[in-house]
């Protein structure tokens, strides 16, 4: 079989899914899959993560076989290969690379033709929506990726499937700001009567009721909606009074098929003092995680807010916030908004003395960063049970091996060092062993579908004791 073999009956089976599952499913699983090549038996195509990978096996692996095989006559395999788009290339000649993408398209991401122009305007605002939360603005990377797909899927079809949905991240990674996006998409698009609240308001609007007996009301009011957005509920941690209500309020939703959407600043699992019936239900639809963003994230985020308001930023200063912020969005913005002001007062554009001397107190310090890698070393350690001494030293035993070059990959993706830099701290290593290190660990992730979680859990861990410091 050539190349293009089976890409004809591939094409065949897509089309047919298209018309036998709900648009809101399809659009989720197989938006982002596309076909590679075939061999003599098999086809092989290409999924953005393993996370996806592990999905789509478990759920269409043999839906797919079996339809190939009703289209070609033939017993094929279908094997699934890792294709992340934008990986972090960390270097300063990639900007230009970017802003070619950023421009023309959204940096790149499998999703791209799937993205949802703005809602149209015919209504005036929403009371608690904010208008420029849309998914135009959303830009789209590998950190958010499938989350940002799966709400705009969500936003097509509300309440048909994945309800609820829960977002959960850490802090200024744009929670909120898809959440609301969903909720203007539907507001725009549809009649269905939408409530957009954050988890603290539900709380003082039921203590609130339950003095002034106000409580049908109240439980009107949440009840007959179509769509109920409540975010960060984090935030009921330990107030079981509400937690009850909001498990009434989520039934009675659930039943009617009213779509129910959360936000997070954890997975659920690491709630304390909830009620089990309540995670349950948080559980049990689709749970998303959004990530800090890579630095071509960052550029391309940057790039788009720039272009969007009226001040001229160079790539330059572009180039140099996204290489020095790299904690959440909310950072950048703080340090954008803080040149715009700066360029409106001196009305004229800002140099890159000038950026690096007005932003210097948001950058991280070369002494904190430093801190990062052994913070990493130390989390990664005391998680297989050694000492980040282990790590740096030359011993070659597997026990100890496998840990360092997972430690020496999180480095190289939470943090903006070179792979000479990071050689250094390990023990003095070549950058090439730092290379073939990120390497290995590529390899085993699509061998082991286990590795990516625990490669998440970690850089959670390590994000944690990072805010402990
Ligand atoms: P969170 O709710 O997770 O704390 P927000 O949704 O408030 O974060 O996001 C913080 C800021 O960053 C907002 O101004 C938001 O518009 C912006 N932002 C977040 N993610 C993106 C993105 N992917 N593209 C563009 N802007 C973003
Ligand atoms: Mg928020």
């Amino acid at each position: 079989m050539s190349e293009a073999g089976y890409e004809v009956f591939w094409k065949e089976m897509i089309s047919q899914f298209r018309s036998n599952l709900t648009e809101q499913e399809f659009s989720v699983w197989f938006g982002a899959m596309e076909y590679l090549q075939s061999g003599e038996n098999r086809v092989i195509a290409a999924v953005p993560s393993s996370f996806y990978r592990d999905q789509i096996k478990t759920r269409y692996q043999n839906l797919i076989e079996t339809t190939l095989k009703e289209l070609t006559g033939k017993d094929l395999l279908v094997e699934f290969e890792i294709h992340p788009r934008n990986r972090n290339k960390s270097g300063s000649d990639i900007s230009n690379e970017i802003v070619k993408k950023t421009e023309s398209r959204e940096n790149g991401s499998l999703f791209e033709n799937q993205r949802e122009k703005s809602a149209p305007q015919t209504k005036k605002p929403h009371p608690q929506l904010r208008e420029d939360y849309t998914f135009d603005r959303y830009v789209i990377g590998e950190n958010n990726n499938f989350a940002a797909n799966a709400a705009m899927a969500i936003s097509r079809n509300p309440g048909t499937a994945y309800n609820p949905f829960l977002i959960y991240g850490g802090v200024g990674l744009g929670k909120t700001h898809l959440m609301q996006a969903i909720g203007n998409h539907i507001y725009g698009n549809s009649p269905n009567k939408i409530i957009y609240t954050t988890a603290e308001n539900f709380f003082n609007e039921f203590v609130q009721s339950l003095n002034e007996k106000g409580m049908a009301a109240f439980k009107n009011r949440y009840r007959q909606v179509d769509v109920l957005l409540i975010d960060d509920i984090h935030f009921l941690e330990n107030k079981y009074g509400i937690q009850e209500e909001l498990f009434f309020t989520y039934e009675a939703l659930y039943n009617a098929k009213r779509q129910i959407i959360f936000t997070c600043d954890r997975p659920v699992s690491e709630l304390k003092n909830l009620t089990e019936r309540l995670r349950n239900r948080f559980e049990r639809g689709l749970n998303v995680d959004l990530l800090p963003p890579n630095y071509e994230t960052r550029f391309a985020i940057l790039k788009n807010k720039v272009a969007a308001g009226n001040v001229e930023i160079p790539d330059v200063i572009i180039d140099l916030i996204s290489k020095n912020i790299s904690s959440n969005i909310r950072d950048l913005e703080a340090a954008l908004t803080k040149l715009t002001a700066f360029t409106n007062m001196v009305n004229q554009p800002v140099t890159l003395e000038q950026a690096q001397h007005l932003l210097r107190d948001m950058f991280v310090s070369p002494r904190q960063a430093n801190m990062s890698i052994e913070l990493i070393q130390k989390v990664v350690a005391e998680y297989f049970s050694l000492s980040a001494n282990d790590l740096k030293s030359k011993k070659r035993t597997q026990n100890i091996v496998f840990p360092r070059q997972l430690a020496m990959y999180i480095v190289r993706e939470i943090t903006e060092f070179s792979t000479t830099e990071i050689g250094q701290v390990f023990g003095g290593r070549d950058h090439t062993t730092v290379m073939y290190s990120c390497d290995k660990i590529e390899e085993k992730m699509k061998a082991d579908p286990t590795l990516e979680p625990t490669i998440e859990s970690l850089k959670r861990l390590i994000k944690e004791a990072g805010t402990k410091l």
